[in-house]
């Protein structure tokens, strides 16, 4: 095992994988996204015309943040999501706005001129949905981690590895997802999986008031006692949908010492390690959390890794289990102890790298003068699972990933702590799922190998999705993201956005 991880490592060791709606995303086109009409949106709001040159530079002049249009330096820097997937999408303005007041002020100017708007924290949308051909109110800008008392206060503008770095500064941390550059905005209001979920739980469990921007303008504070339906829905109700969130406060955990490991096995005992993984991960203990990689990328690799909230020697013992189910010592093995903070950098594939590095090269805000984070193009389809695989459907999967091509499967387990929410605690209706799964391809034919595979492994896994891992090619997409959450989000969607000013096509 490398001691510094390269991407291609990164996204076999990461809990959660990159991802794009590279190829096939019917959504985009040259020009831009097809729910970004701007005559749609006029048409919804009431407005008559469209804003003049004159009316976007007033607006950028009343922004205490910066205005970025078309024919600035920096405009093609500051449209540019994670996947180069969504190069395409020229937005008419970014807003990098300074705080809630600068956004009230955006959606304003959107409603009066019926221009689409659209929010963007960290720009990891799988299906580009953080940007469109309107107004993008970006809230890279709003990005504090302060932390007191068991809390932290974070901007919604801030990415994972900073929020790591700067709450490792009080010996504390959040439970989030492993990517680097993710934006706390879309994580949390997906919901939030990570490495230590299985012990503390989804980000959005500990998410304990937000402030959020609604349609009207107004900056609402949601708790358990203010705007409760508002704070639910934003715990796993999907990003974009209810107001652009400015600030979370989260309940933080202590952090000490942690084991990762990384075990490989011969592709010849892919079904044999799925079967006693699945039996295993799910129900471990809290403290151990667990993800197998299938991969052809480009040849066959069978691997376990994962992160044990304890020492060297008590993960050694927790892995025994596992291995004897195998039937056979691991091929390859590291195992070692870390900071927390080490270990975070290696699960976001930024060990031998600085935290100032870890991010995107630029100017912008969000971005580094030193940053050496890549962006990523690739297309992904996922699944929850709610039961095991039976011996077909092990046979299935390990079938489907040896097809030709550059692609691989992720499990990432579930359980602990996750599970001890009911499914409507929340917005993130996912509870007795035992684990997700990714599939990810590169390349030509990725599209048609993803269909492939998730249509073959529908049969076995059901038809429970992500909404994190948002997919437009994905039929039942509301019952399959919320489940029996959906009637009631809707009803909260109604309640704060009666005008749908926060519009995409899988918006609730
Ligand atoms: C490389 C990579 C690694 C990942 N790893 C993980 C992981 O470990 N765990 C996990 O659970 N998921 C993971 N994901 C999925 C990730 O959680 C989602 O893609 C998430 O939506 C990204 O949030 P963002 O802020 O970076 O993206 P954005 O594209 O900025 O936003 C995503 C959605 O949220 C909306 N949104 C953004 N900001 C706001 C705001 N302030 N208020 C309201 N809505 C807003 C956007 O409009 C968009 O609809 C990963 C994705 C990638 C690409």
């Amino acid at each position: 095992m490398r001691a510094a991880l390269d991407r291609r490592s990164f996204l076999r060791v990461s809990a959660v994988t990159a991802t794009a709606m590279a190829a096939g995303c019917a959504h985009t086109t040259a020009s831009g996204p097809a729910w970004a009409g701007g005559a749609s949106a006029a048409a919804r709001t009431g407005a008559r015309t469209a804003p003049s040159r004159s009316d976007w530079t007033a607006l950028g002049k009343g922004l205490a943040g910066r205005l970025i249009r078309p024919g600035d330096a920096s405009y093609d820097a500051a449209r540019r999501l994670y996947s180069p997937s969504f190069d395409g999408i020229r937005p008419s303005g970014v807003a990098y706005c300074a705080g809630p007041s600068d956004v009230a002020e955006c959606l304003a100017f959107a409603k009066k001129f019926g221009v689409p708007v659209t929010s963007r924290s960290g720009g990891h949308s799988y299906a580009g949905w953080s940007t469109g051909t309107g107004l993008v109110i970006d809230v890279s800008r709003m990005n504090t981690v302060s932390a007191a008392s068991g809390r932290a206060v974070v901007g919604a503008g801030a990415q994972l590895i900073d929020v790591y770095d700067r709450l490792a500064a009080h010996g504390v941390s959040i439970p989030a997802g492993s990517c680097p550059t993710v934006g706390v905005a879309g994580l949390t209001l997906g919901g939030g999986i990570g490495v230590v979920a299985r012990k503390y739980g989804l980000t959005c469990d500990v998410l304990e008031s937000l402030q959020i921007v609604t349609a009207d303008g107004r900056v609402l504070t949601c708790d358990a006692d203010h705007n409760p339906d508002l704070y639910w829905a934003s715990r796993g109700g999907g990003g974009g949908n209810f107001g652009v969130a400015v600030s979370f406060t989260f309940r933080t955990h202590p952090t000490r010492q942690v084991t990762v490991f990384f075990l490989h096995w011969p592709w010849s005992l892919a079904r044999k390690a799925i079967a006693a993984w699945q039996a295993w991960a799910p129900y471990a203990p809290d403290a151990m959390w667990s993800n197998l990689h299938l991969n052809k990328d480009p040849g066959l690799d069978l691997q376990i890794g994962g992160l044990y909230l304890g020492s060297q020697a008590d993960c050694e013992r927790q892995l025994e289990p596992l291995i004897s189910k195998i039937g056979s010592r691991p091929s390859s093995r590291y195992v070692s102890q870390a900071s927390y903070s080490h270990a975070m950098m290696l699960m976001a594939g930024c060990s031998g790298r600085t935290v100032s590095q870890c991010h995107r090269p630029g100017d912008l805000p969000g971005q580094t003068a030193d940053g050496r984070f890549p962006r990523d193009a690739f297309s992904a389809k996922s699944h929850m699972a709610y039961r095991p695989l039976s011996a077909a459907g092990i046979n299935a999967l390990v079938e489907q990933t040896a097809l030709p091509g550059r692609h691989a499967v992720l499990l990432d387990a579930l359980g602990g702590a996750v599970a001890r929410l009911r499914p409507d605690a929340t917005a993130f209706p996912h509870r007795a799922a035992i684990f997700s799964v990714q599939y990810y391809a590169h390349m030509a034919g990725a599209a048609a190998w993803l269909g492939r595979a998730h249509a073959a492994m529908s049969p076995h896994f059901g038809d429970h999705a992500y909404v994190n891992y948002i997919d437009p090619s994905l039929s039942g997409w509301r019952q399959a993201y919320y489940g029996a959450n959906a009637t009631r989000l809707a009803k909260v969607k109604a309640a704060y956005d009666p005008g749908r000013l926060f519009r995409f096509p899988q918006a609730v």
